[in-house]
């Protein structure tokens, strides 16, 4: 399965027809979900089924796709999946609540109700059934089978559908001869085991500075007011623009990778811990990181080529060379090892670290064989025994 997202230009008519079909659908949610209340024993089947009936006593229903209808019951039940699941986690939680009023953005249509109309053009149509023909700008070819398309109207006002495409090809694993270890950082948003550097975007620190500084002055305006909107609107386009810079930048930079690798390895600093912060920028750095693995794997997943996901825990303070501890302090920019004499930038010490801990993992899961073919690498021959366990267990 292969998501697209794309950009849809409804015109008037057809965004009104959208927002009703929003709100129709919450009124249908918050209606079954009041029906699942009364219930004692949960029934699934017995709440689907009031939907027929909800048509005949509101015929305004029928402005609705019946699939997409039938998708605010799936909705429902998986909302209560994911609440049971964090109980399960001992998690406090509350109840399944009612959707007020703007609460819905997107509509979904599942297997049916939709079709994607190629016409040569530019902008190409995506047919919705009891909505039209909307022009769709697919920037992608689509050649599967279309399972479900989602329409999401974003905060900024534009419009988007989320396309799931099933594809049947198998994707052959690629042999891995070149293999790379990339160590994530705040100027240097990258440092891989090759050396190579690639400094954090001016564009997106002068976004962020933009961003928070409309973020500031929304929150002074008063709550609910016409203004406040006008500035909301405005913070969500800046906003868009921020991540689109952003996304353009990593889907450039992750390309470079799987083009050039056949095994990337990344650190998995976990991403939560940071998104708190209280800077913007940092935060937004945080984000890429994260978006950025993402990318590198999924784009490695379909060029049949590795991502490795390796325990971040040691990687600065340890010798990339002899695996003994070399301990620094935050602001020491260089590695210099006084058991071997490996001498070299801290960050690309980290990267060689993450390279060796990525072919650790990668020899886990082959056979001796293919370890074998993979020794014209130059990093195992500095390596001092592939029989070494790995320091840090992920
Ligand atoms: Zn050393």
């Amino acid at each position: 399965m292969i998501a697209h997202r794309f950009r849809l230009y409804p015109n008037k008519n057809q965004e009104v027809k959208l927002l009703e079909n929003f709100e129709l659908c919450r009124q249908t949610y918050n209606t079954l979900l009041g029906e699942l209340n009364k219930q004692k024993v949960i029934d699934k089947s017995q709440i689907q089924g009031i939907l027929p009936d909800m048509k005949i006593c509101e015929p305004e229903l029928k402005k609705v796709y019946s699939k997409t209808l039938q998708y605010e019951c799936h909705r429902l039940f998986s909302n209560l999946k994911a609440l049971s699941e964090s109980k399960k986690k001992n998690r406090k939680v509350g109840r399944l609540r009612f959707k007020g009023k703007g609460w819905f953005k997107t509509i979904t249509y599942n297997q049916s109700g939709f079709k994607l109309i190629n016409n040569g053009k530019r902008c190409q149509v995506l047919h919705l059934s009891k909505i039209g023909d909307i022009s769709i700008r697919c920037h992608r070819n689509i050649n599967g089978k279309i399972k479900q398309i989602t329409i999401k109207k974003e905060a900024s006002g534009k419009w988007f559908a989320s396309i799931i495409e099933e594809r049947k090809d198998v994707i052959k694993q690629k042999p891995i001869k070149k293999l790379v270890g990339i160590d994530l950082g705040l100027t240097d948003i990258v440092y891989d085991s090759d050396g190579n550097k690639i400094v954090n975007p001016k564009q997106s620190k002068k976004h962020a500075e933009k961003l928070a500084l409309l973020q500031r002055k929304m929150s002074k305006k008063k709550k609910g007011s016409n203004n406040r909107d006008k500035w909301r609107i405005r913070l969500a386009r800046q906003y868009e623009k921020l991540v689109n810079t952003r996304d353009d930048f990593l889907h450039k930079l992750s390309r470079y990778y799987v083009n050039n690798y056949d095994a990337i390895g990344m650190e998995n600093m976990k991403i939560t811990n940071m998104v708190h912060n209280k800077h913007l920028s940092k935060s937004i750095l945080d984000a890429s990181w994260g978006k950025l693995r993402q990318m590198i794997s999924y784009k490695a997943e379909r060029a049949g080529k590795r991502f490795m996901s390796v325990n971040y825990r040691g990687t600065t303070q340890r010798c990339s060379q002899c695996i003994n501890k070399v301990e620094k302090k935050i602001q020491e920019r260089e590695h210099k090892c006084p058991h071997c004499g490996f001498e070299t930038s801290r960050d690309h010490n980290s990267a060689l670290d993450i390279k060796r801990l990525t072919l650790i993992e990668i020899g886990k899961g082959l056979a001796e064989s293919t370890l074998v073919e993979m020794e014209a690498l130059p990093i195992i021959r500095q390596l001092p025994s592939m029989k070494q366990e790995a320091p840090c267990e992920s």
